[in-house]
């Protein structure tokens, strides 16, 4: 298991360590960790936040754990070096198109959604986001328009063979699960959106077992909150599910605990937690490492093929949440070490 370890900016490198020690405390046998920098920190040691050598590194190896990117000091550099297009470049050079990002509310633990308990106790999705396409990738700029004032644009575009190979992914999703997907668009004004439904109903075609719905993405938001519930699978284009998903986290209890996995065709995939690099708390040692602890369980079990292991993980963070060791983004008073010390404890016991 060749496992290349991007830590990043901000609390990355402290959630990274907690992880590490999880993965450890497992035992896992012949695993080789190689460290490089990315984002921020890369841009001040090489002059680019995705080096070369990182690049090489993530392409040599079987998974690839990433922490978070993003620093303050970096908000005036050219667009193309500011630390959040090494997320957009690795995505691009490893062809990593499907993002799966699980939320389930953790038994016993529904009083730290948002939501009321019985509503929150309900949550057991998957949003499958399409991570190459969309008003990310599309022409974008600034001009002066004819009347003389600035403009700002970002092209959103998808293609059908984009749309329909994330469509695949999640009828598949969907049939190893309750068997139900929602596809999330804005078909009533978006072009982009009425080609999107119109090749998610040709590739249902292949899936007969699996119930399809449609949803505009505004009533989308509202569902998340009225009745989580009602949700298995969610399928999106990239900025709609990007932006669900944080709210689907808030409705688990915090973005610190929702990991995702980024995957293309093969098994080398990208897991990183769905938060940023938090610079309002970096360094002072308070970040939840759970969303880390999390994907590097998603790793184990999409790249390596390990479900019991991976499950020991998930369930170790489950319980230790029970425990009430919570962090200080759950009200409660655990630092980043004491949640990693418990959840290592949790799997010797
Ligand atoms: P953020 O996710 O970093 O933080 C949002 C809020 O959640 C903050 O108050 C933060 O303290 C809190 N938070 C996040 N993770 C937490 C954790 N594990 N434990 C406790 N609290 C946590 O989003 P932001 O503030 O909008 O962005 C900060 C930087 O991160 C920006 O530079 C942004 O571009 C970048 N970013 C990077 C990624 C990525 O690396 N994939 C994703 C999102 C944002």
């Amino acid at each position: 298991m060749h496992i290349a370890v991007l830590a990043g900016d901000g609390i990355g490198q402290e959630i990274m360590t907690e992880a590490l020690r999880a993965l450890d405390a497992l035992g896992l046998g012949d695993v080789r960790y190689d460290h490089a920098d990315v984002g921020g920190i890369a841009y001040k040691n090489h002059s680019h936040p995705l080096p070369g050598t990182t690049l090489e590194l993530v392409k040599s190896a079987d998974a690839i754990l990433f922490g978070a990117v993003g620093d303050p000091d970096c908000d005036n550099l050219d667009a193309h070096l500011r630390p959040e297009q090494a997320v957009l470049g690795l995505r691009k050079e490893l062809e990593l198109f499907a993002n799966l990002r699980p939320a389930k509310a953790f038994a016993g633990l529904e009083h730290i959604s948002g939501l009321k308990p019985e509503i929150a106790g309900a949550i057991d999705l998957l949003i499958l986001r399409e991570l190459t396409g969309d008003v990310y990738f599309g022409e974008k700029g600034q001009r002066t328009n004819d009347a003389g004032r600035r403009e700002g644009y970002d092209i959103m575009a998808y293609d059908e063979d984009e749309i329909s190979r994330i469509a695949h992914v999640a009828f598949k999703a969907a049939q190893g699960r309750k068997g139900r997907l929602c596809s999330v668009d804005k078909a009533n004004v978006l072009q982009t959106s009425v080609l999107w439904r119109q090749v998610v109903n040709e590739v249902a075609a292949d899936y007969p077992d699996v119930e399809l719905s449609h949803m505009y993405v505004d009533n989308a938001a509202m569902q998340l909150v009225r009745e989580p519930g009602q949700f298995d699978v969610m399928l999106t284009g990239n900025i709609f599910g990007d932006i669900l998903s944080d709210q689907a986290s808030m409705c688990v209890g915090s973005i610190g605990l929702l990991a995702s996995a980024s995957l293309g065709t093969g098994t080398r995939g990208l897991y990183e937690p769905i938060h940023g690099s938090a610079p309002d708390i970096a360094g002072q040692g308070i970040a939840n490492p759970s969303a880390m602890i999390l994907s590097a369980a998603m790793m184990l079990r999409h790249s390596f093929g390990m479900e019991q292991e991976a499950l020991r993980l998930e369930q170790a963070v489950a319980a230790v949440l029970a425990q009430g060791v919570l962090g200080f983004d759950l009200g409660g008073q655990a630092t980043t070490t004491e949640i990693g010390d418990a959840v290592v404890a949790q799997l010797a016991s």
